[in-house]
């Protein structure tokens, strides 16, 4: 999708501050994060799964740095990362301040973890003078105990409080390079605690639903909250916290942005049919077959496997490419005309034939270069089966003149 043409660019406006290379906020495009599993200290291991994160669709890594030999770590990694490193700062001043020194393009720090105000202030200090941004990462897992209290809970008024006094210790050293979090595993207080932080401040929000867990559920619960957030113009840089291979998060995070429209479309995008009584061949079958064949491409296209020629490519025209079965055949269509026909078993192969020559010589001339016998094939295979099926194939007629006859009769 082109991005101009998403109905949801309007951003909420935000200051902007820069990672590394990457700029978060400010009408920036949304960036995507995701955290490595590996133990910092273990630097080629560490490297490697940056490398697949950022293939996946990252553009800023955090690594933790709990420990010195994690410090040691980062300071090899920083240098040979394709991405921007975030170093996430548990409990301990001396991490901070030895990411800094490893040259870190960003640090998180959870108040709840580091308290102490002279502390925080320190590392702030150390910060602006490198010119490293700081995300404030408010966690309702971890809220700083007197808020809790004080709030009765882990409200989202409390998520927003926290940051608020941060930022205030922030301001005491000057110290203004900062986005925020305010991350809860519920995925109703998230959404109510980043529209209040959005009301609140105009610093950059990195959204998030914390702890959401193992896939399914955890995509769900996270692509409730940071869509919803999203579609109202709030967020800048944003998360997905599975228990999975940080890879999945990376590209759940990708594939939203592209969903929405807020970023290119840098990959495959697969639609399919849902199949239904007309479908011709198994729909689940061959689009994961063509998924897995067509992601190995890396294109930028949007490739569609539709059950049936009767209705599938027209339902799918908007699809660069697709193909719809009928009468053990396949029919290939660009832009919803008929280019080839092929026997049922090429379909996938065929597809996968169309995207390469598609992405080198463009559509128009592969509609150009189409099979000029194919379209009349085509409409001969629609004809029989509809001969066969009737148009009613889903027996939707048959059921409306029931509920319209119950309805007479009651
Ligand atoms: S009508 Fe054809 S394209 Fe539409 S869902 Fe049914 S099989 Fe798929």
């Amino acid at each position: 999708m082109d991005v101009t043409a998403s109905p949801l660019t309007q951003r909420r406006p935000t200051r902007q501050i820069v990672v590394g290379t990457v700029k978060v906020g400010g009408g920036a495009p949304i960036s995507v994060q995701s955290m490595t599993t590996t133990k910092t200290a273990d630097v080629d291991g560490t490297l490697q799964q940056i490398y697949a994160l950022a293939a996946a669709g990252a553009d800023i890594v955090r690594c933790t740095c709990n420990e010195r030999a994690a410090a040691e770590g980062l300071a090899q990694i920083v240098p040979r990362s394709p991405v921007p490193i975030i170093a996430d700062i548990h409990f301990h001043v001396e991490m901070a301040l030895a990411a800094l020194e490893a040259g870190v393009q960003g640090l998180r720090l959870n108040p709840g973890n580091l308290r102490k105000p002279e502390e925080i202030k320190l590392v702030a200090s150390e910060a602006r003078d490198r010119g490293v941004p700081i995300r404030i990462g408010v966690n309702a897992g971890s809220l700083h105990p007197e808020i809790y209290e004080r709030f009765g809970g882990a409200t989202p008024e409390a998520l927003v409080e926290s940051a608020r006094l941060e930022l205030a210790y922030f301001d005491e050293v000057d110290f203004h390079d900062v986005k925020i979090s305010v991350k809860a595993s519920s995925v109703a207080t998230m959404i109510a605690a980043y529209r209040l932080a959005s009301a609140t401040f105009d610093y950059p929000l990195h959204l998030g639903v914390t702890e959401a867990g193992p896939l399914p559920g955890g995509l769900i619960k996270g692509t409730a909250g940071i869509a919803t957030l999203l579609a109202e113009g709030i967020g800048d840089t944003l998360r997905y916290s599975l228990t999975a291979d940080p890879v999945e998060e990376a590209r759940a995070g990708r594939q939203l942005l592209e969903a929405l429209g807020l970023r290119e479309r840098r990959g495959l995008d697969l639609i399919a049919c849902p199949s239904c009584g007309r479908a011709e061949v198994d729909v689940i079958r061959v689009a994961t077959e063509a998924q897995a064949a067509l992601s190995a491409l890396d294109l930028p296209i949007q490739v569609a496997v539709m059950g049936c020629v009767v209705n599938g490519p027209g339902e799918a025209r908007h699809a660069d490419l697709g193909i719809a079965a009928g009468k053990h055949r396949g029919h290939l269509f660009i832009q919803g005309e008929i280019v080839r026909v092929v026997p049922e078993a090429d379909m996938v192969e065929a597809l996968v034939d169309e995207a390469k020559k598609i992405a080198a010589e463009g559509v128009t001339a592969r509609l150009a270069a189409r099979d000029r016998s194919a379209a009349a094939e085509a409409a001969a295979d629609r004809a029989l089966l509809l001969d066969d099926q009737g148009t009613d194939v889903n027996h939707a007629g048959e059921r409306i003149e029931r509920i319209r006859r119950r309805a007479d009769r009651a």
